[in-house]
């Protein structure tokens, strides 16, 4: 270490600097003012249509939302006619059960955002989740390791579970 430089040796110098306070007391510096206005604000305007308040202080309102998210959606090729589909986070296993949500919802089916789904299954139990566990083999006590198999072979009985494909598209076909 060449320059030794103890606590007090350090040099500090003092500036000025104008300090903003919100009005719940909290001060920010004057390069921190945009940070200052979204911290205290309550309510923001759309950056998209520039026109509608947002909930919660997003950066683009409802409407300007939903066509963002139709035109990605209606970008899709990839198309699946097959059941379950999925609606923001309700699935559909059959036509009637999609047909009853777009009455109940007044929504014309060709407004709506409709993605099909995929299925994965449950991961198995991989033994190295044990290995801090080996016995002084460097194994997995026998009776552990038969445990480990017969739940992974059980597993495959279990369902798979679905999920959003969100590149595929549903064509609902009435
Ligand atoms: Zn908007």
């Amino acid at each position: 270490m060449e320059n030794k430089i103890y606590p007090e040796d350090v040099k500090l110098e003092p500036v000025n600097v104008t300090l903003y306070k919100a009005e719940n007391g909290i001060l920010y510096h004057e390069s921190k003012l945009d940070k200052a206005r979204q911290d205290n604000c309550n309510v923001r305007k759309c950056s998209i249509c520039l026109e509608n308040d947002t909930e919660h202080k997003w950066r683009v309102c409802d409407d300007c939302m939903h066509k963002e998210q139709l035109a990605k959606y209606k970008a899709i090729s990839k198309t699946t006619s097959d059941y379950p589909c999925i609606i923001g986070d309700q699935y559909f296993f059959d036509q009637g059960e999609l047909e009853e949500y777009f009455e109940e919802n007044d929504l014309n089916p060709s407004d709506a955002i409709i993605y099909g789904c995929k299925q994965r299954s449950y991961p198995f139990l991989d033994e190295n989740y044990y290995e801090e566990y080996t016995n002084e083999n460097g194994e997995l006590p026998e009776k552990l390791q038969a445990i480990i198999n017969d739940f992974n072979m059980k597993l495959k009985d279990v369902p798979m579970l679905w999920y959003e494909d969100s590149e595929t598209k549903f064509i609902y076909e009435p």
